[in-house]
């Protein structure tokens, strides 16, 4: 008989973050089977071990990997990006797996419902509305003052999240996101609710991120994550995180008690929890919290070091011991400074050219520089993308010296983008020919 212990990975993307949790698994002789929607790329190196579903209908996928793997005996399920996640705690509860309650999930996919449940718990909220675009909506009818914020109820990376600071901003970034919510690419995805947004009040302040991991509702905190950038619109997307934290040990506390408070209130009660909170003088507040580790190649900022031993693993082998119940869960994060800059597009257009990665990776405390956008792609500036440019990493023994490298080095990196007119997306000229693939 076979005694490998056997998970169940949920993701939309085979890349970078699929093959980390593959070499932590071929480490710790642990069998991983793929569940995607992406199985049938050419490239997949797992054709065998992954499952193909559609992840837009949570208990259809979960039927289907059910039958998929009636035979073989699963220890664990973990899921990865945000649309997963539904369909994986179906599986988990199928089987009996310790795993988030799917309605936690559920509420976790939408912005608007996780705002009422985390008001119904008595957290601090912004005023908060689900608005239809059509007819278009009137902010002052709606009872909406400024600045406020206006986001797509499902998308994720602040994709579409635009600040408004007057009626003719929210007109105008109504018309955007419904405009960026009607592209074909995000049609695709067959995602509720894109017919309609959540607007909210504005809430200043810094913001910080926390990864954390929950064991049997007892939430830890591996990390908390400052965003030195300041994050004021109108649009948001991310740049800098840096652990540990430089806030105080009482601001610290604050943001754990509010972690804490929130995971309670949506009931995540297994598994890693990637949230984001913003602090002002009126305290705390939960902007969004998501049962899912950070993203892609951020994961690289963290290492956590196993008692008792020197060994340093990565995010994704912890969170495998932690799904599968090995020895090594309880890894504390590593001394070290560490940070990320997801690196902004500047402008939307062609990546033509990068200059300055030698200059770049030279600096003193970056570890490493990853250009993952593609030479002569597209790529889109906030808020219609949701892709980087690349990623710098640095370490170093204290939080502002790893800020002050990853400045540095963006500083020597010159990205040549070239606009391009908006062209027809694939899918839209597909649905006008009838045309099959
Ligand atoms: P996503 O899941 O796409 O990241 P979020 O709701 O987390 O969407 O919003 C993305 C970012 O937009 C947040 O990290 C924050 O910087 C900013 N933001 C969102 N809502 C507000 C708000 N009410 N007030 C101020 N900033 C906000």
């Amino acid at each position: 008989m076979n005694s490998r212990k056997r998970l169940l990975l949920f993701a939309t993307k085979l890349g970078y973050q699929t093959r980390m949790f593959n070499v932590a698994a071929e480490k710790l002789g642990v069998d991983l089977v793929f569940v995607t929607d992406r199985c049938n790329r050419l490239d997949d190196p797992w054709n065998d071990r992954a499952i193909g579903v559609h992840f837009e209908n949570a208990e259809a996928a979960a039927h289907a990997v059910l039958q998929a793997q009636r035979e073989t005996p699963v220890d664990g399920v973990l899921a990865i990006g945000d649309r997963p996640g539904p369909a994986a705690a179906y599986v988990a509860r199928a089987l009996g797996i310790m795993h988030n309650h799917p309605a936690s999930v559920e509420a976790c996919r939408n912005k608007f419902r996780m705002r009422e449940v985390l008001r119904d718990a008595g957290l601090p909220v912004p005023a908060f509305r689900s608005v239809a675009f059509y007819p278009l909506p009137e902010p002052a009818l709606l009872g909406i003052s400024f600045p406020c914020v206006l986001k797509p109820l499902s998308l994720s990376a602040s994709q579409g999240v635009v600040r408004a600071n007057n009626r003719e901003e929210f007109l105008a970034a109504t018309i955007r996101l419904k405009h960026l919510l009607d592209a074909p690419e995000i049609r695709a995805t067959h995602e509720p609710g894109l017919d309609r947004m959540l607007v909210e009040s504005y809430l200043p302040g810094r913001e910080v991120a926390i990864e954390g991991l929950v064991t049997e509702a007892e939430p830890r905190t591996l990390a908390i994550f400052d965003k030195p950038d300041p994050l004021e619109g109108p649009y948001f997307e991310e740049t800098i995180y840096v652990t540990p934290s430089r806030l105080s040990a009482k601001e610290q506390q604050a943001m754990q008690k509010s972690f804490l408070d929130s995971v309670r209130a949506l009931g995540l009660t297994n598994g890693p929890v990637h949230a984001e909170f913003r602090l002002n003088d009126e305290g705390v507040w939960p902007i969004e919290l998501a049962p899912r580790p950070i993203g892609g190649l951020c994961a690289q900022a963290l290492r956590f070091k196993i008692s008792g031993t020197a060994e340093l693993i990565g995010l994704e082998e912890l969170l495998l011991r932690h799904a599968l119940d090995l020895p090594g869960a309880n890894a504390e994060r590593e001394g070290a400074a560490s940070g990320v800059m997801m690196i902004p597009v500047p402008e939307s257009g062609i990546l033509e050219k990068v200059d300055g990665q030698e200059e770049a990776k030279r600096v003193v405390g970056i570890t490493s520089l990853e250009i993952t956008a593609r030479l002569r792609d597209y790529i889109a500036a906030w808020p219609d993308g949701s892709s980087y440019l690349g990623f710098l990493f640095a370490r170093s023994d204290d939080p502002a010296n790893v800020e002050a490298a990853l400045r540095q080095a963006h500083a020597r990196l010159h990205f040549t983008l070239t606009p391009r007119l908006p062209v027809e997306h694939p899918l839209a000229a597909k649905r006008q020919t009838g045309h099959q693939a």
